[in-house]
C-alpha cells in the first residue's frame, strides 16, 4: 500500500479525516501548497506549506517564555496533568519487549507488543503522557552539523485509546496541543500550521496532522484508526491517539538559539567548554546566521555539506577557513554531548558496547567520541561528561544516578580497549598514508568492522580528507534490527485444536492417557493433551514412551505439541485412539534442575558483576547446561568462584519458586522489563517464575518447587564466546555430584602415579616439579662441561664458504633447545667465523636457532638467517640480534630440504646484502 495513494484517499475527504473542531473555532482554513501540493491548515493565507519555510525563530522566538530542556518538560507535564493525563515514567531505551527492535525508536513503541506479526497496543493509563528517550542511529553523521539531528532524543508521547474510558479522539487531541502552544508557550494561533499526512505500520494505518511553527516541525498527531489495506479496511476496535513531539524542538522554539543543541545540552556544553578550556560564543551573530542559512539550504546540499559551507561563507562574506574555525569546534562539542548522552541512557538500561547486535552502534559512537576528543587534543574523560548529563537531567530522570557507577565502569573499560588498540590502528593508518589511495565507503566499513578503525580516526591522522556522508548510515543499516527468531517446524499442522499442556497444570505428572488427534508422516503424533515438555526457551524436550514406542523429540508449533516416534509404527497408532504416555522421569528431573539453576546463576552473575548482565541465551540438556550472559570481559577465577558460591547459597536457603500467570501489562508493571531475560513474550498472559524475589523472569520451562531440591550447582567452565558475551557451562543436582566425584577420582589417579595420597598431592607435585628443575640444572652443568670439546668438533666439521665464513647446521628431534643454545654460544666464542644453526623439533613446531660469530657478523646477521630459514619452514619470520636469533615454522616436510639447501640460502643472503652495500 503506497503512502501517496493513502494520502490522496484521506485528502479527498478532508472534512471527515482532517478537519477538527479547533479549525472551525479559530478560523483555520485548508490550503494547498504551491510548491509540493500538500494540504495544510492555517489561519492566514500562505502560498506554501511550512516545509519550505526558513527557521525564522532563530534569534526571534515566537513564545512568551524562555524554557530550557528540563523546564520545557516541567511546563508540558504540568499542563497535561492538569488536563487529566497520567504521567508515566519513561520505558527503557533498550527495547526488550519487541524482538524486532534493539532500541526504543519512538514513544508509541512503549505500548506496542508483537503478536503473530501483528502489533497490539497496551496502554497502561488512559490518557497518558511519557517523556520517552528514543535512540536512532540512521543520522549519526548529521549530528552536530544540522543543529537538530540526534542519536538520542526525548519524544513526548501523548497517547490514549480513544475507545476506552478516559480516551479522546482528534478534536480533543488537537485542542490540547494547540492550547499548550498558545496558553503555555505563548505562541499565537496565527503562527501555527497543521499539515495533512498519513501514518502506516504493521497492518494498521491512519491520518495525521503535523504541526509547525516558523518552519520547525514541533509534533505529529497520528490517529491510528484502520486496519487492512486501502481497498479493504475496517475501523479498529480501539482507535489510538499517538502524538509525538520532540522535547528538544519545543525547548528550542522558546529560546531561538542558533541550534537546538544549545538548549538541549546548554549546561553540559558550558561546563565542557570550561573543562577543555576553549572559548566559543554560543550566541555569536555568525553562528546564528550560519545555522539559519544552513537549515534553509540543507535539503539541497544534503550530500555535499562542504559545498554548502563554502556557499554559506560566501553569503556571509567570510572565508571558508574562518567560518570552519568557528563552526567546527562548536559542531564537535555538540556531537560529543549527543553521543555521551546516548551512551548514558543505553548503558544505564543494560546495553553494552560491542561488535554485535545493538551494542554495535554504541561502540561506534563511543569510539567516534574518543577519536574526536583526540583530534582536537581535548583532554577530558567520557565519564566526567556523562556525569554532567546526569546532573542536568536529575529531576527528569532520577534513575540515571542509580546506575552511574556501572556506566562509569563500562565507559572506562571501553575507553581502555580503544586506547590499547590504537597502536595497531596507527600502523594501519600509516601504511594507508603511504599507499596514497583513498578508501571507498565499503573499505571504510570493512576497516571499522575488522579493526575498529573509525573514519574520524583516519581523518585525525590525515589518511582521508573527509568522511563520506553515507558512511555512518550504511554502517548503521547493517546493524539496525534483529531477524525474528523462527522455531524449527516439522510440517505445518492445521485443523487441530490446541494441545492441553498437562506439564503446566501439574508439573509432577509422568503418566497420562490421551487421544490421538493427528498422525503426520506416520512418525509424528498430535495428542489432545500431553505431559511431554516440548523443546522451548532453551530447554531440551522430554523423552519417554507412548504405547511402548520411544519418543525421541517433542516440539511445539504455535499451540500444538508434536511428538516424534523413534520408529514408524502403523499398528499401535491410529487417529482417535486413546494412548498411554510415560515421561522419562530422571531426564525430566535432571533438566528441571539444570533449568532452575540457570535462573539462579543469572541473578548471581548480575549481583556479582553488574547491572549490565542479562541472559543472552541458555541451553538446558539432561547432563549439561550453559548460560550465556552479557558481560564486557572474560571472567576471572575469583569471579567464577564468587558466582558459584552465591548460587549455592541460594540453593541452601531453600527458597520457594513461585509460578503465576499475569496479564502482560500487569507483569511488566510489577516486575519491570527485567522479566524478559529470555526475550519478549508474544502472548497476553505471561508466566512469571519468581524465586522468592531473588530472580523474577517470564519463563515457560519446568522448575523445581524449592531451590534446595537442586542440591548443588557446579560451574564447569567459563569462556568469552564473543565480544560482550560470556558463557558459563555448568551442571546441577546429581550431575554436579557426579562431576565432583569424577574430579575426585582423577585427583586420586594423579596422586597414585606420584606415589602419594590425595591429601598430599599438591605437596608431592611441588616436589616432583622441584626434582625436574634439579634435573635441568644438572643437565646444563653437563652440557657446559662437554661443550668445550663439542665446540671444537663443530668447528672442524663446519663448511667454509667465503671470506673465512664457515657454517654448521644440525637437526634434532630429541634434545630440547636449552642444549643447543648453550652449545651455539660456545661454538661462536670458540670460532669467530662460525655460523651455527640448529633446527629442533618441539611438538608441532620446528624451532630455528642461529648464532653468528663476531667476525662473520660483519657480513651476515643471525636475525636474517633465522627469518629466512623460518620462512622456508612455513613460518612467518624470526627475530633477534645480529649475534643470536630464533624463529620457527610448522612444515616438518621441509626440514631435509632446508638442511640440504642451507649453503645456497646463505650464499643468496650474502649476495643480496653485498648488493645493498
Ligand atoms: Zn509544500
Ligand atoms: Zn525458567
Amino acid at each position: 500500500m503506497e503512502k501517496e495513494s493513502l494520502l490522496s484517499l484521506f485528502s479527498s475527504n478532508p472534512d471527515k479525516y482532517y478537519k477538527v473542531s479547533l479549525f472551525d473555532e479559530k478560523g483555520f482554513k485548508r490550503q494547498n501548497c504551491r510548491l509540493c501540493g500538500k494540504f495544510f491548515w492555517s489561519i492566514n493565507y500562505k502560498e506554501s506549506c511550512p516545509e519550505h519555510e526558513n527557521y525564522s525563530f532563530i534569534d526571534d522566538p515566537p513564545t512568551s517564555k524562555r524554557l530550557d530542556f528540563v523546564n520545557t518538560w516541567k511546563e508540558l507535564s504540568s499542563f497535561f496533568r492538569k488536563n487529566d493525563h497520567e504521567l508515566i515514567q519513561r520505558y527503557p531505551v533498550v527495547c526488550r519487549w519487541r524482538e524486532d527492535l534493539y532500541f526504543t525508536i519512538a514513544s508509541i513503541v512503549d505500548f506496542q507488543r508483537l503478536m503473530n506479526g501483528k502489533i497490539v497496543f497496551e496502554i497502561p493509563k488512559n490518557p497518558l503522557i511519557v517523556p520517552q528517550m528514543c535512540l536512532r542511529f540512521n543520522d549519526i553523521e548529521n549530528v552536530g552539523l544540522t543543529g537538530r539531528h540526534y542519536t538520542s532524543f526525548c519524544m513526548i508521547g501523548q497517547t490514549c485509546n480513544a475507545d476506552a474510558p478516559g480516551g479522546y479522539w482528534k478534536d480533543r487531541c488537537i485542542e490540547l496541543d494547540h492550547a499548550f502552544l498558545k496558553n503555555v508557550l505563548g505562541i499565537q494561533s496565527e503562527e501555527i500550521t497543521f499539515v495533512e499526512d498519513v501514518w502506516m505500520g504493521a497492518g494498521a494505518f491512519g491520518n495525521s496532522l503535523e504541526y509547525y511553527v516558523r518552519g520547525l516541525e514541533l509534533g505529529n498527531a497520528v490517529f491510528t484508526e484502520f486496519e487492512g489495506d486501502q481497498s479493504n479496511y475496517r475501523t479498529l476496535d480501539s482507535r489510538i491517539i499517538d502524538m509525538g513531539a520532540g522535547l528538544e524542538r519545543l525547548s528550542w522554539i522558546t529560546m531561538g538559539t542558533p541550534t537546538s543543541y544549545d538548549t538541549t545540552f546548554g549546561p553540559v556544553i558550558n561546563k565542557l567548554k570550561n573543562m577543555i578550556n576553549i572559548d566559543i560564543d554560543l550566541n555569536s551573530e555568525l553562528l546564528s546566521q550560519y545555522f539559519r542559512i544552513f537549515a534553509e539550504k540543507y535539503s539541497k546540499y544534503e550530500n555535499d555539506i562542504k559545498l554548502l559551507k563554502i556557499n554559506i561563507s560566501k553569503e556571509l562574506g567570510v572565508s571558508y577557513e574562518t567560518l570552519e574555525k568557528t563552526i567546527l569546534p562548536y559542531e564537535t562539542l555538540s556531537v560529543i554531548a549527543d553521543h555521551t548522552r546516548t551512551l548514558l541512557f543505553a548503558i544505564s538500561d543494560g546495553s553494552l558496547p560491542s561488535n554485535v547486535g545493538g551494542g554495535y552502534n554504541l561502540r561506534i559512537i563511543l569510539r567516534r567520541t574518543l577519536a574526536l576528543l583526540a583530534r582536537f587534543g581535548w583532554n577530558v574523560n567520557l565519564e566526567d561528561i556523562i556525569d554532567l548529563h546526569i546532573e542536568q537531567l536529575k529531576s527528569m530522570y532520577p534513575e540515571l544516578k542509580e546506575h552511574s557507577n556501572d556506566v562509569r565502569t563500562i565507559i572506562q573499560i571501553e575507553s581502555g580497549r580503544y586506547g590499547s588498540s590504537k597502536e595497531r590502528m596507527y600502523s594501519i593508518a600509516k601504511s594507508m598514508l603511504s599507499s596514497k589511495k583513498s578508501p571507498s565507503v565499503e573499505h571504510l566499513i570493512k576497516m571499522y568492522e575488522s579493526d575498529g578503525i573509525t573514519p574520524d580516526f583516519l581523518l585525525e591522522n590525515g589518511v582521508i580528507e573527509n568522511i563520506p556522508p553515507d558512511f555512518y548510515l550504511k554502517l548503521a543499516e547493517l546493524h539496525t534490527s534483529h531477524e525474528p527468531k523462527q522455531a524449527a517446524v516439522v510440517e505445518t499442522v492445521t485443523g487441530v485444536r490446541p494441545t492441553k499442556l498437562l506439564y503446566y497444570e501439574n508439573a509432577s505428572i509422568r503418566e497420562f492417557d490421551a487421544r490421538i488427534l493427528k498422525i503426520l508422516n506416520g512418525k509424528y503424533l498430535v495428542l489432545d493433551q500431553t505431559a511431554f515438555y516440548p523443546r522451548g526457551g532453551g530447554q531440551e524436550p522430554d523423552f519417554g514412551y507412548i504405547e511402548g514406542v520411544k519418543i525421541t523429540d517433542v516440539v511445539k508449533q504455535n499451540d500444538i505439541v508434536i511428538h516424534k516416534l523413534e520408529n514408524e509404527s502403523k499398528d499401535s497408532f491410529s487417529e482417535d485412539k486413546i494412548v498411554h504416555g510415560i515421561v522419562d522421569n530422571s531426564r525430566r528431573v535432571a533438566i528441571t534442575k539444570n533449568h532452575s539453576a540457570t535462573h539462579i546463576l543469572n541473578s548471581s552473575a548480575r549481583n556479582i558483576l553488574g547491572s549490565w548482565v542479562w541472559q543472552n541465551s541458555a541451553f538446558k540438556e539432561e547432563n549439561y547446561a550453559r548460560l550465556d550472559i552479557t558481560h564486557h570481559s572474560a571472567l576471572t577465577r575469583e569471579e567464577i568462584r564468587h558466582i558459584e558460591n552465591t548460587a549455592n547459597d541460594v540453593v541452601q536457603r531453600n527458597l520457594p519458586i513461585l509460578i503465576n500467570v499475569f496479564e502482560r501489562s500487569d507483569a511488566e508493571n510489577r516486575y519491570s522489563f527485567r522479566i524478559y531475560q529470555g526475550g519478549a513474550v508474544p502472548s497476553n498472559n505471561v508466566r512469571i517464575v519468581n524465586i522468592d524475589g531473588w530472580d523474577i523472569e517470564a519463563c515457560g520451562g519446568t522448575h523445581v518447587n524449592k531451590t534446595g531440591e537442586i542440591g548443588l550447582i557446579k560451574i564447569l567452565k567459563s569462556e568469552r564466546i564473543q565480544d560482550g558475551v560470556v558463557r558459563l557451562e555448568f551442571v546441577a543436582g546429581t550431575n554436579a555430584v557426579r562431576y565432583v566425584q569424577s574430579q575426585d577420582s582423577q585427583l586420586l589417579h594423579i596422586a597414585q602415579s606420584l606415589g602419594s595420597s590425595k591429601e598430599k598431592v599438591v605437596e608431592s607435585f611441588d616436589k616432583t616439579s622441584g626434582d625436574n628443575e634439579l634435573m635441568k640444572r644438572k643437565f646444563r652443568t653437563l652440557v657446559n662441561k662437554f661443550s668445550d670439546s663439542m665446540a671444537t668438533i663443530v668447528s672442524q666439521k663446519a663448511t667454509t664458504l667465503r671470506s673465512g665464513l664457515k657454517f654448521f647446521i644440525t637437526y634434532d628431534d630429541e634434545i630440547g633447545d636449552d642444549y643447543y643454545i648453550a652449545l651455539g654460544e660456545k661454538t661462536i666464542d670458540n670460532d669467530p667465523f662460525l655460523v651455527y644453526v640448529a633446527l629442533i623439533q618441539d611438538q608441532e613446531r620446528i624451532k630455528v636457532i642461529a648464532f653468528v660469530g663476531i667476525e662473520s657478523r660483519k657480513i651476515i646477521k643471525a636475525s636474517r638467517i633465522a627469518k629466512e630459514v623460518s620462512l622456508k619452514l612455513g613460518g612467518t619470520g624470526g627475530g633477534g640480534t645480529d649475534k643470536f636469533a630464533q624463529g620457527g615454522g610448522t612444515d616438518k616436510s621441509k626440514v631435509q630440504e632446508c638442511l640440504k639447501n642451507f649453503e645456497n640460502l646463505l650464499t643468496s643472503i650474502l649476495d643480496s646484502s653485498e648488493k645493498n652495500d
